[in-house]
């Protein structure tokens, strides 16, 4: 028996399921399990009764014989990109129960579009809603665990169907959609950030802070600009109060001098370290990046590092009576606190 074959065996008998022809791949079994549920266990789902019991499926043995897939533990996959700048997706085999946390804690449909990023130093898990097919090709990427408009139970693929489909007017209003000063920065960082800037124009860099917090909903509301969308992701470090946008100069790369003195501070930058232990990271390269303003500070876990540690936080998570939040809580000041 093929171990997907297997894996719709073990859902049909533990659930009852009536199990289709469908299931050609494990993206289908999860998709096809949750409607399936609603129905059977209306008042908590099949996904809920599932992956709220680890080892849900020993009482089946005696009757299959065998667990459901194993996980491999695969040293490096689904890390960086390859020569061609396409992410290296995770490849590994997900049990049954592990692509229903993924999916259930963090809205994951398909787990082989998992990647931990190397943008920056400490790679952090992001999920794509499509394969980046080409190293200019563009494509949504989500950080796994992060804060968003993403409701409980919606897939990045359909909050993302969402956002689209609504009027951006519907994203506004927000008591505080951003934040231009380092006032709205995570107050752990803030003193570091303002030490950061200071030492910068000490050593003769004029450095401007045009953008520092922004809310879920403004990430939306970027999203939502109908063939004007100036954003491809729905979760940014942005609304951890974690990055700040800069401009040098007078803001314009196409002059020579903003464009060398621009390099020159994000060599600077990397190197630093405030005196308070923050360090700072930049996206792409030094002279050649999709976006010059951002300046992230990484000294807080927000995020994860690999799979299974997003696994283990999502078992942790959607276990009865967890206190554990899946996702990653935003420490902000005081006034952008709701
Ligand atoms: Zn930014």
């Amino acid at each position: 028996m093929s171990s997907v074959v297997r894996s719709i065996a073990w859902l049909c008998g533990f659930a009852l399921l009536a199990c289709g022809g469908s299931g050609s791949d494990k993206r289908a079994l999860v998709d096809s399990a949750e409607p399936a549920a609603a129905t059977a266990l209306p008042e908590s789902s099949l996904i809920d009764s599932i992956v709220h019991r680890p080892g849900w499926w020993k009482p089946l043995l005696s009757v299959f014989g065998s667990e459901p897939d194993s996980v491999e533990d695969d040293e490096g996959d689904g890390e960086g990109h390859n020569s061609e700048g396409i992410p290296n997706y995770a490849t590994r085999e997900f049990s049954l129960e592990d692509s229903l946390i993924l999916r259930r804690a963090y809205g994951i449909e398909d787990p082989h579009r998992l990647y931990v990023s190397d943008s920056t130093d400490n790679g952090v898990l992001l999920y794509d809603t499509e394969v980046k097919k080409c190293r200019r090709c563009i494509v949504n990427s989500y950080g796994v665990g992060f804060v968003s408009v993403r409701r409980w139970g919606e897939s990045w693929e359909q909050v993302e169907r969402r956002v689209k489909a609504t009027r951006a007017r519907w994203f506004t209003g927000a008591p505080h959609p951003m934040g231009y000063t380092t006032k709205e920065l995570d107050p752990v960082i803030r003193a570091g950030v303002e030490q950061m800037l200071a030492d910068a124009a000490k050593a003769g860099y004029k450095v401007r802070v045009i953008a520092t917090y922004r809310s879920p909903q403004r990430q939306a509301y970027l999203m939502s600009l109908r063939g004007k969308e100036r954003t491809h992701t729905l979760t940014s470090t942005h609304s951890y109060g974690r990055s700040v946008d800069v401009v040098i100069d007078d803001g314009n790369r196409a002059r020579k001098k903003t464009k060398a003195n621009w390099i020159n501070f994000r060599i600077w930058l990397t190197k630093y370290r405030a005196p308070t232990g923050e360090m700072f990271h930049v996206l792409g390269a030094m002279d050649h990046t999709w976006d010059w303003p951002h300046v992230e500070v990484t000294t807080a876990k927000i995020g994860f590092r690999s799979i299974d540690e997003a696994l283990e936080r999502g078992r942790a998570c959607l276990a009865p009576g967890s206190t554990t939040p899946c996702d990653f809580a935003p420490n902000l000041p005081t006034h952008l606190q709701p």
